[in-house]
């Protein structure tokens, strides 16, 4: 079965093999304050700024998911309270998880709609932007990152990329906390989640000083500063992310890579009367999850068949359930698997 899940998603073919060798070389028992350990940390962070781009004064965490680093981010470096520009099913959760730690605002755009302008000021200290939404395959460009940034002068800006980290190339500085999780753009398997902060962020945590969780984010730090973690953590997930971080080549080549497919793409479907992206806007397309809508009926046929071709589609998410489905372009997926995909969606459209 070759999935087109947009998370948990297709892994890289290589997988075993390296979990293999993580078995074989001891890693999984590696105890978490040994110098190897530690050294394996710091590779994996080195890695992962050279491969993705990220500035080199920005630190990695590790976290279990992208939803612990919401939480993170609510206990550790909101003050007075977060701002939600959202146009999703993510982008809401994040918002009411947040709410329920800190006082927070939410600010919704339709999909269809311009993005919005004027109304993104705001007295909230950090806010809170989904890079791709995965719920409505939809993604906010650089361009509206850089004009938010300029109106949250003084403001943090926390970023959700989970389901576009290593897919596009995002412009780091444009934001001081992003965060993922490996299960989406990485093609690696669940339960291990990246935060990434600027020392801006950093040095508000450290101004806050919240140290009431185990995962309080200047503990995170401080455990950092020697590269280890404040919890026995997912080595084998950090051992594998850092063998595939080794095998991917930079992300300006993959970012070619996804976006040209994704045209290729959203060009096969502009072809169909029947099945259509959920926005017509294509500057707020996603490149790496695309949500096609259609008779709910012919939905569920074009899955059930393409299932018994090998082919899992990612059904819509949330209200979205029955109307759309939903394909990752993500990079573990090689062209000839696009291919396959696109013979078979040939039949229906
Ligand atoms: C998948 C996803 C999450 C949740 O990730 P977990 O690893 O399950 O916590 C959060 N935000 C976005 C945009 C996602 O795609």
């Amino acid at each position: 079965m070759i999935s087109f899940y947009p998370g948990p998603s297709q892994l890289y073919s290589q997988i075993p093999a390296f979990a293999a060798q993580a078995f074989s070389e001891g890693i999984l028992s590696l105890n978490h304050r040994s110098s190897e350990f530690s050294e394996l940390y710091k590779q994996t962070e080195h890695l992962l700024k050279v491969k993705l781009q990220i500035p080199e004064d920005y630190r990695l965490f590790f976290t279990s998911s992208a939803t612990e680093c919401w939480e993170i981010i609510a206990q550790s470096l909101i003050e007075r309270s977060s701002f939600h520009i959202y146009n999703g099913a993510f982008g809401e959760k994040w918002y009411h998880y947040s709410r329920k730690l800190k006082p927070a605002a939410g600010l919704h755009f339709a999909p269809e709609k311009p993005l919005p302008n004027d109304e993104i000021v705001s007295e909230a200290d950090v806010y809170c932007i989904t890079q791709n939404e995965t719920s409505n395959g939809t993604q906010i460009s650089k361009e509206y990152l850089k004009h938010i940034k300029n109106k949250a002068t003084k403001k943090l800006i926390a970023i959700d990329a989970t389901s576009s980290l290593g897919g596009i190339l995002l412009d780091f500085k444009l934001g001081d906390i992003w965060f993922a999780s490996v299960q989406k753009c990485l093609g690696l398997p669940a339960g291990l989640g990246l935060l990434i902060c600027s020392p801006t962020a950093l040095e508000k945590a450290d101004r806050i000083s919240e140290s009431d969780h185990y995962n309080s984010l200047g503990f995170l730090n401080q455990n950092r500063e020697k590269f280890q973690t404040s919890y026995t953590p997912n080595v084998l997930g950090i051992f594998l992310l850092k063998k595939v971080l080794e095998m991917i080549p930079d992300i300006n080549k993959t970012h070619e890579h996804i976006k040209n497919r994704a045209n290729k793409l959203y060009h096969f479907f502009a072809g169909s009367e029947q099945v259509k992206p959920l926005t017509s806007d294509t500057n707020l397309r996603s490149d790496t999850v695309l949500c096609l809508k259609g008779n709910p009926d012919l939905i569920e046929h074009i899955k059930t068949e393409c299932r018994d071709q090998g082919l899992l589609l990612g059904n819509g998410y949330g209200n979205l359930v029955k109307d759309t489905l939903r394909i990752a372009n993500f990079p573990a997926l090689s062209d000839s698997c696009f291919e396959q995909l696109t013979t078979t969606l040939k039949h229906f459209l």
